[in-house]
């Protein structure tokens, strides 16, 4: 049994980690050239700068328990930020991993097998199994089962032939978020770890260096709002950079100069309108469909939905007998 995992983000490693560890051969591939996708993270400077999720949320007892073997390997920390401003749920601060965001996903890579750099342009169903490709049209091999752990609209553009998977996924709604990266010339009293805000074009700022092992200073990422990111949508990310700069400096009434690090546009940053299940999966076709989006717009959404996917396929490789799970 060789199953193909298209996404390198919570979700799909979350299946991966899952599928792995009951002895399935697992292949993930990823355009990016790590793991994390919107839990990535910026080496600078010998450090890191989170520019995805800065930090997250674990509601659930399942989660909770999920993390904790991350947790004793101090892969992930508790974080007790200094907030300000009414955060809404996605926000809501409990973890960081620890010496960067995309930490907790490398984890969960583990020595599964990787292919980053590779974005998967076409998936194909030949007889009993799935043949993938990448940009260039490369055959990347036949597969018995195939994962999408990618933003809807990526996973739309790749469920061509499966009409009924496609309108369910067609029906979720994601939006922008532009954010970037400052460094400030020193420390500045008045502005706590998270600040969030409800009538600016600034939704949330956050100080990367407040956080363990960042190993830098006074670098904070500056999170537009919806609105502001979608109208931007398209400037270039110098020009992004700054006005979120001047914005950032106005908002927190600083009358100095400060530098620009980096802006990063992320197209499908979160969830407006979820699946409302878990996962989508096709047990005949052996195709199954997974992310945030399902269920929400946190990490939490993420895990929950890979980790279901995945134990789902596990009970259905079982039932489908020995030939299914000889690898086990
Ligand atoms: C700025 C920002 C701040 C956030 N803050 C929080 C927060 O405070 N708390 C919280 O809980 N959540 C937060 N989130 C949301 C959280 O990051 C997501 O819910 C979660 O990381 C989604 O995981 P995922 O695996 O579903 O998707 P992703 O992380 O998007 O992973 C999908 C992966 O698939 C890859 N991919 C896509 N298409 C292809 C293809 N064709 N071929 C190969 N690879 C492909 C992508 O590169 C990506 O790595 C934030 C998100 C953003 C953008």
């Amino acid at each position: 049994m060789k199953v193909a995992i298209v996404g390198a983000g919570m979700a799909g490693l979350t299946a991966a980690h899952i599928l792995d560890s009951h002895g399935i051969d697992v292949t993930v591939f990823e355009k990016s050239k790590g793991t994390g996708g919107r839990m990535s993270s910026r080496s600078f400077a010998g450090g890191w700068i989170d520019h995805g999720t800065p930090y997250f949320s674990a509601e659930t007892v399942g989660f909770q328990s999920f993390l904790k073997k991350f947790a004793d390997k101090k892969i992930i920390e508790p974080w007790a930020a200094r907030v300000n401003g009414p955060l809404a749920l996605d926000e809501i601060v409990h973890y960081i991993s620890v010496p960067r965001t995309s930490a907790l996903t490398r984890a969960l890579l583990a020595d599964i097998k990787f292919h980053p750099s590779t974005h998967i342009s076409m998936i194909e169903k030949t007889d009993s199994m799935w043949r993938i490709y990448n940009d260039g049209r490369t055959d990347l091999g036949l597969w018995d089962l195939v994962i999408l752990a990618i933003p809807s609209p990526q996973a739309v553009q790749l469920l061509v032939d499966q009409k009924d998977l496609r309108a369910k996924v067609e029906g979720v709604e994601m939006e922008p978020c532009w954010i970037c990266a400052l460094q400030l010339p020193g420390p500045v009293q008045h502005i706590q770890d998270v600040t969030v805000f409800t009538d600016n074009d600034i939704r949330r700022v956050t100080c990367n260096s407040a956080k363990k092992d960042r190993a830098n200073q006074h670098v904070y990422i500056v999170q537009a709002s919806a609105a502001w990111s979608e109208k931007h949508l398209e400037e270039p990310p110098a020009a992004i950079g700054n006005q979120l700069k001047q914005k950032f400096l106005n908002t927190f009434n600083l009358n100095f100069e400060c530098d620009v690090l980096f802006s990063h546009r992320w197209r499908y940053g979160f969830t407006t309108t979820p699946l409302a299940q878990p996962y989508l999966w096709d047990e005949q076709q052996r195709l199954g469909v997974c992310g945030d989006w399902c269920l929400g717009r946190r990490v939490e959404d993420a895990w929950k939905s890979g980790s279901e996917l995945g134990k789902t396929i596990l009970s259905s490789l079982k039932k489908g007998g020995p030939s299914c799970m000889s690898t086990l």
